[in-house]
């Protein structure tokens, strides 16, 4: 009875996620389908820009929440390895410095624990750090004001803990904002899909880690990761 219970819990689990990501994607299919009716031969070279631009825009959308739906729900089992964390920040910092330096934020690494070694699936962990990072970069790329980018990252140990720390001075989020972001399709872009700290949030949780948040409107965000360190 257990297992029966346990299975339609799944399937109705996956009946929302299908139904939330049938809503998501019809927003840009309505939209693309619109401005390609606009698109009529009288339409000035700029109208079809601007156009093409907006339905490219919109097809991107689609790809990008398809594509998130398809990780999260794949039914990977963890492909654990042991990495020291520091090794594997200094890999995601690599991926992100060209990224940041467009956007015009800076990224310091600091480590108060040169040794901290944790069991996980790289690629996965990558991800959720790769996330929080983009969101950075998006926060600091959304300000009104030119205070110069910062993102840092410290690492330490915290108990049985690793300890990830990833703070932005970008615009921060409001008391909805804060309640609601790790709720799938939650976002607050234009061109969101709400789906990569829901994500995230699940991929830590499978690592028996947690993800904590402290935010302030103006000033700027903290997330800090926590994964068991391996003894
Ligand atoms: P997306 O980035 O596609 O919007 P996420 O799930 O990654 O989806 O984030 C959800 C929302 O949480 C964002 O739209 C944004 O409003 C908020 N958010 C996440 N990280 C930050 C941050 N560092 N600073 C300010 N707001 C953030």
């Amino acid at each position: 009875i257990e297992q029966s219970a346990y299975q339609n819990d799944k399937l109705a689990m996956l009946g929302k996620i299908a139904a939330a990501i049938a809503h998501e994607i019809r927003n840009p299919l309505t939209s693309i389908r619109g401005f390609i009716q606009l698109l009529r031969p009288h339409l000035t070279q700029l109208g079809k820009e601007e156009y093409s631009r907006i339905i490219l825009g919109e097809i991107d959308r689609a790809n990008d929440i398809i594509y998130e739906f398809l990780n999260s729900s794949k039914p990977s089992a963890p492909m654990k390895q042991e990495v020291q964390i520091n090794s594997l920040l200094k890999e995601v910092i690599l991926l992100s410095d060209s990224e940041a330096h467009m956007k015009g934020c800076q990224i310091n690494h600091e480590t108060y624990d040169e040794n901290l070694t944790i069991s996980i699936d790289v690629k996965q962990i990558k991800q959720v750090i790769l996330n929080i990072v983009r969101n950075a970069m998006d926060a600091i790329g959304e300000l009104e004001d030119d205070r110069g980018g910062r993102i840092d990252i410290i690492t330490k140990r915290e108990g049985s803990y690793g300890e990830i720390t990833i703070r932005d001075n970008g615009k921060g989020m409001d008391s909805t904002t804060k309640v609601k972001l790790f709720d799938p399709f939650f976002t607050t872009k234009a061109a969101g899909t709400g789906l990569g700290l829901s994500v995230s949030y699940r991929i830590v949780r499978n690592h028996s880690g947690t993800i904590r948040v402290v935010s302030n409107i103006g000033e700027g965000t903290e997330f800090n990761i926590y994964l068991p360190l391996v003894e």
